[in-house]
């Protein structure tokens, strides 16, 4: 969770299904296929199956996905199925509902593992666990084992310094290697499969056949096959999670003006590789104060989708 008290964005700066629906269209029309709904949480969002049935429609898009807390997943993930989401991702760090309770400041972990057991989609469920030291660490095997139980394949994922993250610390991340070496001391031999090379996890397969993912996001950044564009609630573009500053889309498309010119010289003009320079700074800790955030609240990384 972030701060407690963090900015909320007025209404009228909130793009409708419609404007969003064109931002999407104008993405697509450079190029995107893959797109995916994200947050902070998108289901909080009323009436958000109509929005995926709007995007669903454009032929344009091969893969449309989701990312969620899975807190109000139970109750929407028929009509998101119902309206064409393919896939989805749940996050979950803990299977302990009192951790679940100090991480978050809320007493769902039930409902996330409601939300969990209803999800079944076409292209099927991840389950996304971030890994802190000494936080949930001690989780991996049985979070392996869990998401077995439910048909989902897990990823791990390090512990970033993204806006938001206040408390993050070096020592608190758990790098891919360690994750392996502890989770083959318990299971075995493990294999790497090839991967996407657009896709953030690498792949592994357990001597049972079982598959999981990491994503070594702190310790091995793949900035420079991240092809990523991230579009807030609010119509602002970042071409990377560490971005300072974003491009206006809203105000240009509530002024009637074609946004694909933006975006391609936007896009040829990118130099992003947020995680490597972190990765390359000799001190290094968390990336914004809870001052700063509240100051701006587009560096937060729930406002721009992780
Ligand atoms: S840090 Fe930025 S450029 Fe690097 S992988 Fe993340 S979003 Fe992409």
């Amino acid at each position: 969770m972030p701060e407690e008290d963090y900015v909320w964005l007025p209404n009228s700066e909130i793009l409708s299904f419609e404007e969003l629906d064109a931002v999407v269209a104008a993405f697509c029309g450079a190029g995107v296929d893959r797109v995916r709904l994200t947050g902070g949480e998108p289901l909080v969002r009323k009436q958000l199956p109509r929005f995926v049935k709007l995007l669903a429609l454009r032929p344009q898009i091969k893969d449309l996905a989701l990312t969620t807390n899975g807190v109000l997943l139970a109750d929407q993930a028929q009509a998101l199925r119902d309206a064409g989401l393919h896939r989805i991702t749940v996050s979950l760090d803990t299977l302990k509902p009192q951790r679940f309770f100090n991480l978050t400041r809320r007493a769902h972990h039930a409902q996330v593992l409601e939300g969990i057991a209803a999800a079944k989609f076409p292209k099927g469920v991840k389950l996304d666990t971030v890994v802190m030291r000494d936080t949930n660490d001690d989780e991996l095997i049985p979070l392996l084992e869990y998401a077995g139980t439910q048909g989902a394949e897990l990823r791990f994922i390090e512990y970033m310094d993204v806006g938001g993250a206040t408390r993050w610390s070096r020592a608190q991340v758990v790098p891919r290697v360690e994750i392996l070496r502890r989770l083959s001391d318990h299971f075995g031999v493990i294999e790497a499969l090839a991967s996407d090379s657009r896709a953030p996890a690498e792949r592994f397969r357990l001597p049972d056949g079982r598959v999981f993912g990491i994503i070594a996001s702190t310790t091995a950044p793949f900035c420079s096959t991240c092809d990523r564009s991230r579009v807030t609630a609010d119509g602002t573009w970042f071409t990377c999670l560490y971005a300072e500053k974003g491009t206006d889309l809203k105000g240009p498309l509530r002024r009637g003006e074609p946004l694909l010119p933006l975006i391609t010289e936007g896009w040829s003009r990118r130099a992003d590789k947020g995680a490597e320079d972190r990765l390359a700074m000799q001190q290094r800790s968390a990336l914004k104060t809870p001052g700063q955030l509240r100051a701006d609240p587009h560096l937060e990384m729930h406002t721009r989708g992780g």
